[in-house]
């Protein structure tokens, strides 16, 4: 089926996803975290939105910057390299920019890189003159030899980058790496970073100007609300007031410490929303410092 025959209804937000990947599940629970709920259809292509007018397309990766492009979903989420990827060749055909990225999202980590066989000295990227790199990025990688000045060969695999180099198809590789264990398996060694890639929530750059609109305002704001709880726990505890500055120091990660209102004058309620990760070594500081009742609490939603 070509989901590019159907139009979106005006009255309801699309929201195009990966159906199944890297980017599927977690994308899934972000949207649920911002309360939305779905029926699924029997193809599993189509969730219709229950809690709110807010529906899912599931599509592969790729198909996700066309679809916002062409108008069949208003909103994707998408890895940052698979939209700069796209927007990179329509900026290079001399097409009209159509879509961009509205947020990062803080899932689906990895970064687009240079590599080259693991015995090799890198002098920097004047290297790369005439020399032939395999990657499934060829808009970002042209215009970042582009910016450099260099011009080297272009080789465009659509998968199994990492073994041009062993099959002498290409002398180094770009291609996306998370732990680098592939780049390991492969002889080959990390030598330049071209674009930190996350999960991205990509939108028109020409916004709707109908009830979508305030449809994506909502999400935003809901999203906003989710991802700036991520790490975020409220710690509670009791401490004298004289333990306050040495409290303060050992949390350089926290907002400043909330006095709360008690009768007791001597051992105190304090809260703070902490923004890195609490440790059993951090509270055990902490208590060593005077806290008592340390007690850590998850913070489920906030409304900024
Ligand atoms: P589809 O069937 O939807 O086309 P795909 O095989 O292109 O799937 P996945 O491998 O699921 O896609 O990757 C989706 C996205 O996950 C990538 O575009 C990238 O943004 C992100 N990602 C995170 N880590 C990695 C990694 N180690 N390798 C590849 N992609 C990664
Ligand atoms: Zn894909």
């Amino acid at each position: 089926m070509s989901p590019t025959k159907v139009m979106p209804a005006r009255d309801r937000l699309r929201i195009a996803i990966q159906k199944s990947g890297r980017l599927a599940e977690p994308a899934r629970t972000l949207l649920t975290a911002c309360g939305l709920s779905w029926r699924e259809s029997r193809d599993k292509l189509f969730c219709y939105g229950e809690s709110s007018p807010v529906d899912l397309l599931l599509v592969r990766d790729d198909d996700i910057p066309g679809l916002i492009a062409d108008g069949v979903c208003d909103l994707g989420i998408v890895g940052r390299n698979e939209l700069e990827e796209q927007a990179g060749e329509r900026r290079r055909a001399g097409l009209p920019e159509l879509y961009h990225e509205w947020r990062g999202l803080g899932f689906g980590q990895c970064r687009l890189m240079l590599a080259i066989p693991e015995e090799w000295d890198w002098d920097g990227p004047a290297q790369l003159q005439d020399k032939r790199i395999a990657t499934s990025y060829p808009a970002v990688l042209a215009d970042w030899l582009d910016a450099r000045n260099i011009d080297a060969h272009v080789v465009e695999l659509s998968g199994s980058v990492e073994i041009a180099p062993k099959l002498g198809t290409a002398d180094m590789i770009c291609d996306l790496v998370s732990s680098g264990a592939t780049l390991v398996a492969n002889h080959l060694k990390p030598v330049e970073t071209l674009l930190e890639s996350e999960a991205v929530l990509a939108g028109p750059v020409r916004e709707p100007d109908d009830i979508r609109a305030s449809l994506a305002a909502m999400l935003l704001r809901r999203l906003d609300g989710v991802t700036a709880l991520k790490d975020r726990k409220l710690l509670m505890f009791r401490a004298k007031n004289d333990y306050v500055a040495e409290l303060e120091r050992l949390l350089p990660d926290a907002d400043p410490l909330t006095r709360l209102p008690s009768m007791e004058d001597e051992w105190v309620p304090f809260q703070t929303m902490c923004h890195g990760v609490i440790t059993w070594q951090r509270l055990e500081e902490l208590e060593r410092a005077g806290a008592q009742g340390l007690m850590v609490l998850a913070v489920e939603r906030t409304l900024a």
